[in-house]
């Protein structure tokens, strides 16, 4: 059969990597009307730096995860306004953001999906594809950065209850990445435990928690923050800048 007969289904077979940009949280801790993804930073949408990091990686597709309340704005606004052209579906996001991840899951095509935090505005393309590469080597693999504090672990109290080695603790971003059907299999399977989802922070934890063998650690970026804060934004707007400035 040729290639231009193939079904649809066919071709999304095909695809190997799906991002899942979340981008549907309320951005309360921004203390702004205008939610934080959307907010303008150095004349761009927040939203729009990490979907175009993704845009100009080798990933196939990209799912994004909004509020469904701001599709349409998101449609006209950002993605035809820029000319994204790798958003396969714009979904909408769930009560917790393991909700909006799982929606994101079952909208995916790809052997393998990148899970990224749209607030993580900085991520880079190099990033990207250092993830792509591990998560084809490794099956599974998170970003993050080696601690540069000393980390302590309190107890119930408030006092010092311990210090872990400093070398082996990272502090942990996104893209997280996953055989995506593993992660399906492990959130279905977590759904059914007595806990469910408690205290899950991040993706990783998902698989932790259903006893997956290993998850490689790889470097991102000090830059790759999370924009939570109003003072992250000043921070932000510096590494812009530098960037511009190529440096
Ligand atoms: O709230 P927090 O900053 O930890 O959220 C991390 C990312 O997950 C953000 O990009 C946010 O928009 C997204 N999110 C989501 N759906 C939720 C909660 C958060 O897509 N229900």
């Amino acid at each position: 059969m040729g290639s231009e007969c193939r079904s649809q289904s066919e071709v999304r077979r095909e695809m190997t990597y799906s991002a899942i940009v979340l981008a549907g949280g309320s951005g309360r801790r921004m203390g702004q009307e205008v939610k934080k993804q959307y907010m303008q930073l150095c004349d761009r949408p927040v939203i729009y730096y990490p979907l175009a990091a993704f845009e100009k990686s080798g990933v196939d597709e990209v799912i994004l995860v909004v509020s469904p309340e701001d599709e349409d704005f998101v449609r006209e606004d950002i993605l035809k306004k820029y000319s994204f052209s790798k958003v396969s579906h714009i979904v909408g996001s769930g009560e917790e953001r393991y909700d909006s991840v799982y929606n994101g899951l079952k909208a995916a095509s790809g052997k393998y999906v990148l899970i990224h935090d749209g607030a993580r505005a900085f991520v880079t393309v190099d990033i990207i594809e250092s993830a792509m590469e591990a998560v084809k080597t490794f099956g599974a693999c998170v970003v993050g950065m080696p601690a540069k504090d000393t980390i302590k672990i309190s107890d119930e109290e408030g006092f010092v209850s311990q210090t872990p080695d400093r070398n082996r603790l990272w502090t942990i971003q996104t893209p997280q990445c996953f055989i995506r059907d593993e992660l399906i299999s492990a959130y279905e399977k977590l759904r059914q435990t007595e806990d469910g989802f408690l205290g899950i922070t991040d993706d990783a934890m998902i698989m932790e928690r259903m006893g997956h063998k290993r998850i490689r650690l790889i470097e991102g970026s000090y830059d790759n923050i999370k924009l939570t804060t109003p003072e992250d934004i000043s921070t932000g707007m510096s590494i812009i800048e530098r960037y511009q400035k190529g440096e």
